[in-house]
């Protein structure tokens, strides 16, 4: 693409902008343009923001979402039912589950998929965490609500061999949940539905 002269600046904030999932080369300089010649003020906020955001989230010790401590809001909720685990994909899933407000057990956010062509194994989808979680607590219950796709069943099946011998409940969302779609697309009523008819796993 060509360059404006004495554009370094302009550059790097192109190529900042390209870490966004979905942006390409054009996109990020309509997004630089757009910030410098109609959204300054806003830039800054944004700027600020992120920067806030990138210091400050960190991961829930117990459930793995992003907090701003080391307990998120859930997982420090005297009345949410500690002994029933809903595993999901990403705080997004989370999210759309507690939209529902049929919820009231906790989470474990995987961040992730098994996704063995994307270099994506066990030890980067909190597997660890999660099993240390199982282990210390006294959890009867682990509902999987993982988007059913291949990736996603394949995940699914993983965990449930490892959890096997734990001597759990595991269920998962019924279907109602349309194979290949992502839960954050659903609406609540679909999810809260799927949630109330989850169906067990057979080992
Ligand atoms: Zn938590």
């Amino acid at each position: 693409m060509n360059k404006a002269p004495d554009s370094s600046i302009i550059d790097n904030l192109c190529d900042a902008l390209r870490c966004l999932p979905g942006v390409g080369p054009k996109s990020a300089q309509r997004m630089a343009f757009h910030l410098l010649q109609r959204a300054r003020p806003q830039g800054k906020l944004l700027a600020q923001a992120l920067s806030s955001a990138m210091d400050k989230v960190i991961h829930c010790q117990r459930c793995n979402t992003f907090s701003q401590t080391s307990l998120c809001r859930i997982c420090d909720d005297e009345k949410r039912d500690k002994s029933v685990l809903c595993i999901v994909e990403n705080p997004n899933d989370l999210i759309a589950i507690e939209q529902t407000h049929g919820y009231q057990g906790c989470y474990f956010v995987l961040m992730g998929r098994l996704s063995p062509l994307d270099g994506i194994g066990p030890a980067d989808i909190g597997i660890d965490k999660l099993m240390d979680l199982l282990r210390s607590e006294s959890i009867k219950e682990v509902i999987f609500a993982i988007n059913p796709n291949m990736e996603g069943e394949a995940t699914l099946y993983y965990l449930s061999q490892l959890m096997n011998p734990l001597n759990l409940k595991l269920s998962q969302l019924a279907h109602g949940v349309p194979v290949g779609t992502e839960l954050e697309f659903l609406d609540s009523k679909t999810i809260k539905r799927a949630m109330k008819e989850r169906n067990a796993i057979e080992a």
